[in-house]
């Protein structure tokens, strides 16, 4: 039986009349019946599917031990899965968190910091991109400089110069007495799927080497495995001094995470920062278990495989709908469709045609599948796609009216 519309709930979110019971692999399945091959993963956190069965189990076993502590004491699950996440990256030191801002709000203290135990307290600005999205706290919205999150809540949370998309002389000329750090996602996701070139990260690292100041990658979508490597920056061959990570890392549990170098984290000393949930054992149990597969030798290869035969197809799509789709674009398995029509409308027929997938900026609809997507899913969204993308074209040419410009 379908559930009334949620009308208790704070109206912030657009929401589809879409209720799901049930999901396995990359199918969910509604109240109705009807299921929907999921294409947006919960935007980007159902790195592995739903449900899958080591993530189920890992789960239900620490529940049935213990679910939490807090961090006034030692929890096991945490230093092993922050130990692997260290020996499986540039970091020596990591902090956990529920949240993707939330590990955005400890990588701005951290960097903010480190320059203050340097004996610099006056270097606390951070450099950030147009079209960035870092998260909803106070914080965060202020590090994303949009208009729209920023609106009626108060003057913004000072120390965030933001420079247009990927220009290295604007970023040079910004930098000044005051600026601690460069903050960016290596591929902005609600931004539009916009990639930074590797060159333009190897410049971005290069400019925080000779000024002294801190690269802050966020990697909270493009993290985990997310774009064919297990960090979208060890694409252009660079380090950050620190790192947000959430989404894909709990698979669907909430948790993110803050790494750094023992260097950049140099002001994080007792008492500094803390979190109640953050690292919960729940928590800690699923992230050891979503990196016992995808550190599994040969993984992030499937990946890379899986993300080149989606983007090829899709490649197909555009030139088969070129009045639909202007443009594929992204890396690995965040990709996105830039529509010739209004993408919620994109969207929206989508859904109608059984695929589920995420908007984004610069009228952009993101496809996010689990990294563990086979083939035959694949060709069945390919199919809902193409289907989709003809429906919408032949409803164009019958009544102009109904698309956008033409
Ligand atoms: C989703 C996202 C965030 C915010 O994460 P929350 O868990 O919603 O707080 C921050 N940065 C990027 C790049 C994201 O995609």
């Amino acid at each position: 039986m379908p559930s009334k519309s949620p009308s208790v709930l704070l109206p912030t979110y657009a929401r589809a009349d879409l209720a799901f019971v049930r999901g396995e692999g990359a199918w969910l399945t509604a109240e109705d019946g009807r299921r929907f091959l999921d294409f947006g993963g919960g935007v980007a956190v159902i790195s592995l599917g739903h449900a899958h069965p080591h993530l189920v189990a890992a789960l239900t076993e620490q529940a049935a031990r213990l679910w939490h502590v807090s961090n006034l004491y030692r929890i096991p699950e945490g230093e092993r899965l922050g130990a692997r996440l260290v020996e499986a990256t540039f970091a020596d030191t990591v902090f956990f968190t529920n949240s993707g801002a939330e590990a955005l709000e400890c990588s701005i203290k951290m960097a903010r910091k480190y320059h203050a135990a340097g004996g610099q307290p006056e270097r606390y600005r951070l450099i950030t991109f147009e079209g960035a999205f870092h998260g909803r706290t106070l914080a965060t919205i202020a590090a994303g400089g949009q208009a729209k999150y920023l609106e009626g809540f108060g003057p913004p949370v000072d120390g965030f110069d933001q420079v247009p998309f990927g220009d290295l002389d604007v970023v040079r000329g910004a930098i000044g007495p005051a600026t601690a750090g460069i903050l960016l996602e290596p591929v902005q996701g609600e931004g539009g799927v916009r990639p930074f070139a590797p060159e333009m990260l190897r410049a971005l690292r290069k400019l925080c080497d000779d000024a002294g100041l801190l690269l802050v990658l966020d990697e909270v979508q493009t993290g985990v495995g997310r774009t064919g490597r297990l960090f979208a920056h060890e694409w252009a061959g660079i380090t950050p001094d620190i790192m947000a990570i959430a989404k894909g890392i709990g698979g669907g549990f909430p948790m993110g995470a803050c790494l750094a170098t023992t260097a950049a984290a140099r002001g994080m000393t007792a008492g500094t920062h803390g979190s109640t949930f953050g690292g919960n054992p729940l928590a800690m149990a699923v992230g050891n278990a979503v990196l016992d597969i995808v550190l599994e030798p040969g993984f992030m290869d499937q990946v890379r495989h899986t993300a080149l035969l989606l983007k090829q197809r899709l490649a197909e799509l555009k030139d088969r709908h070129p009045d639909i789709i202007a443009e594929v674009r992204g890396e690995g398995l965040l990709l996105g469709l830039k529509a010739l029509i209004p993408s919620t409308q994109l969207q929206a027929a989508l859904r109608e045609n059984l695929l589920l997938t995420v908007g984004a900026g610069d009228n952009v609809v993101r496809l996010l599948p689990p990294l563990t997507i086979g083939e035959a899913d694949i060709a069945t969204a390919v199919e809902a796609i193409d289907r989709t993308c003809a429906q919408l074209s032949a409803a164009r040419t019958s009544d102009p009216k109904t698309g956008a410009a033409a």
